[in-house]
């Protein structure tokens, strides 16, 4: 699935560089060619998960990653030390599904407690999470981005296909009324599935500060549901808002959240993630990592370099960051040219 070194061409030096912060502390600075600060990464602890979405999903998908391919806690460890070292400041866990993982708690605290990391999130469906809120809070979680693509039992199953709402419904209160993170709602909204929902979601952030992320479909996977009329752009996303609150002000929002805005007198705020139109790349500062080990700078490319054998030798370091800053320096201006149409989810990516 993946490419890993014949097609690398000699990478360009990619520009670490230290920089003097207000506090005068020296800092290293990840560049890529266009001059985009690399500061964010996202790591896939497994690339299982227990919900079958049907754009994300299939019922069977194939032989699963075998367990000795995926990274252990102690590679993770390896390369979160690395990247923060070369200037990555944001980590994100996702997956498939993180907390399947059943080091998950002890990755977020490693994560947490490396010098140079400032926030560390996670990305989860929620089925999951009541067992394991308490300890990720301690563990120093600052973030969870709650998937979740409607409040409607029945549906949840359609898009799903397990029975799992109410341990996700429970949650959602529980998150909404929690102050100890930051909570973001990831809804990827689809036409005719639960597009009539946008006001619903709209209407939590009057009450709770939450954001909620209205996500435009990724064109990954190999049923092209993106082709079946389903497909809502984030331009349509955007225009349904504006119609049904005219009175939406916009605000600033984190790299992925190109759109993002507030009602008057709310709590939260709304956010637009476009995904498949791809016009944020000139604002993209982030690299994925694969549960098995692979760094990809671009979410639109095939190519990832493989970094696997080097962690499991454990070869030293300065062979990691050079297969780093060579996945940096092969970061593409712009997905738009991409071509991830190889049928790979977004679970096997890492969403
Ligand atoms: N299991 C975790 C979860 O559900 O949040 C993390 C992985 S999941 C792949 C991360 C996000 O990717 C989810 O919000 C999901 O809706 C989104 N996703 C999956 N397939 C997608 C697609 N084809 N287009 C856009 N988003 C997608």
């Amino acid at each position: 699935m993946f490419s890993t070194s014949e097609y690398l061409p000699d990478a360009p030096e990619i520009n670490l560089r230290k920089s003097m912060q207000q506090t005068g502390e020296a800092r290293t600075v990840l560049t890529d060619r266009f001059q985009r600060t690399i500061d964010y990464t996202r790591i896939s602890v497994t690339s299982d998960c227990n919900l079958r979405c049907f754009y994300c999903k299939r019922e069977s998908p194939g032989i699963p990653t075998p367990d000795d391919q995926q990274m252990k806690t102690g590679e993770i460890k390896t390369l979160i030390e690395l990247l923060a070292e070369m200037g990555i400041r944001k980590i994100r866990f996702t997956g498939g599904e993180p907390l399947l993982r059943p080091d998950i708690v002890d990755l977020v605290q490693i994560a947490k407690s490396t010098t140079g990391i400032e926030t560390v999130s996670l990305t989860t469906n929620g089925t999951l999470l009541e067992k394991h809120f308490e300890a990720l809070v301690s563990a120093g979680l600052d973030g969870i981005n709650l998937s979740i693509d409607t409040l409607n039992k029945q549906r949840f199953f359609a898009i799903t296909r397990r029975d799992k709402f109410i341990a996700v419904h429970k949650m959602l209160k529980s998150l909404l009324n929690s102050s100890l993170l930051t909570i973001k709602l990831n809804v990827l909204l689809l036409r005719g599935i639960n597009s009539d929902e946008i006001k619903e979601f709209v209407a939590l952030t009057m009450r709770y500060p939450v954001t909620i992320r209205f996500m435009e479909l990724q064109p990954f996977d190999d049923r092209q549901i993106w082709r079946t009329g389903r497909f809502m752009s984030a331009e349509k996303i955007r225009a349904e808002l504006f119609a049904a609150y005219p009175a939406l002000s916009e605000v600033s929002g984190s790299a992925t959240e190109f759109f993002s805005y507030r009602l008057p007198g709310s709590s939260g705020s709304l956010a637009i993630i476009p995904a498949y139109t791809r016009n944020f790349c000139s604002k993209c500062t982030r690299l994925r990592i694969t549960s098995d080990g692979k760094v990809l700078s671009c979410l639109y490319h095939t190519q990832s370099l493989d970094l696997l054998p080097d962690l499991r030798n454990r070869s030293a370091k300065h062979q990691l960051e050079a297969i780093i800053r060579k996945a940096v320096s092969l970061k593409p201006e712009n997905g738009k040219h991409g071509n991830n149409a190889k049928g790979m989810s977004m679970s096997e990516i890492g969403g």
